[in-house]
């Protein structure tokens, strides 16, 4: 069986160098292998994703000399898989509703702070300090009645229990070098949400499932959602589901060392087009070799 890659970027700005990097290696990796290439759009978030960034995600890769497997994939369409997955997480005794806004998570988090240290995970967020987990069922169903917020938080500690160690094959490095036999650490998340009343489903429930579905093999992409891979091999673990291979690589960065982001205002494929530049200047500045 031919290898499986996907590049899975989300609709929600345009695609810069540090996209451009995924892209073309995941194209140039699939090549080699003699391997397919997906492209899978990731809009779970449908407040900030938008058809007009993913028409130009089209134009942008298609301009790059990358090919890619039709039909595309949109996580959009398909919640209704996410939300059968998450059901058997709960029906499994693994999740719980929790009920704060996130400003009530930022003031219990300040409260917390102010007795003394509160850990953050790998993305320097602060764990979940609520007691949803301990909530009786009366007090679940009145909260539920009055129309809280609701998020569906995975009970890291049971899921974990039943899970036992588990690890991941490397192919790239994690931002301290960490390589081959990676051994996963979902504990540093904490009760990682992975529904929400709104959106049935989470990046981390969606990307296992659909990866999984899509019998993709190889999962390429940046060094920044390294860690995340911690939480998707649990997932996996609980859900029965095959592991691919992993391999993340080095974050395009700016001058100040900053990886580029759409919210730091990374210069976009387009613009640099717009400048006159090719797909041949952007695979050198992507560090990658020539076509
Ligand atoms: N959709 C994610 C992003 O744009 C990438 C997900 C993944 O490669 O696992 O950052």
């Amino acid at each position: 069986m031919p290898p499986v890659f996907r590049f899975a970027p989300s609709p929600n700005g345009y695609l810069h160098l540090g996209h451009a990097r995924s892209a073309l290696l995941n194209f140039d990796l699939a090549q080699q292998a003699g391997g397919r290439l997906l492209l899978r759009i990731e809009d779970i978030d449908r407040a900030r994703c938008n058809p007009h960034f993913e028409a130009a995600i089209f134009e942008d890769l298609d301009w790059l000399g990358i090919t890619w497997e039709t039909p595309v994939r949109r996580q959009s369409e398909h919640f209704a898989q996410y939300r059968a997955a998450a059901d058997r997480l709960a029906r499994a005794g693994l999740l719980y509703p929790s009920f704060e806004s996130r400003a009530g998570i930022a003031r219990l988090v300040a409260e917390e702070q102010a007795r003394g240290k509160w850990p953050h995970d790998p993305d320097g967020v602060p764990l979940y300090p609520g007691v949803a987990r301990t909530l009786t069922p009366k007090a679940v169903a009145e909260l539920r009645l009055a129309g809280a917020p609701t998020a569906l938080r995975l009970d890291m500690d049971e899921a974990c229990r039943r899970a036992r160690e588990l690890d991941w094959t490397e192919l790239g490095a994690g931002p301290s070098g960490e390589t081959d036999a990676v051994l996963a650490r979902p504990q540093a998340w904490g009760d990682v949400i992975l529904a929400r009343k709104e959106t049935p489903t989470s990046y981390h429930l969606s990307v296992v499932i659909d990866d999984a579905l899509q019998g993709v093999t190889d999962v390429v992409r940046g060094q920044d959602l390294f860690w995340s891979t911690s939480v998707h091999r649990l997932l996996q673990a609980l859900l029965g589901l095959p592991q691919p291979v992993y391999r993340h690589h080095a974050l395009v960065r700016d001058e100040s060392g900053a990886k580029l982001a759409k919210s730091n205002g990374a210069i976009s494929l387009r613009e640099l087009r717009a400048q006159g530049l090719g797909a041949a200047d952007i695979r050198r500045m992507a560090g990658l070799p020539a076509a």
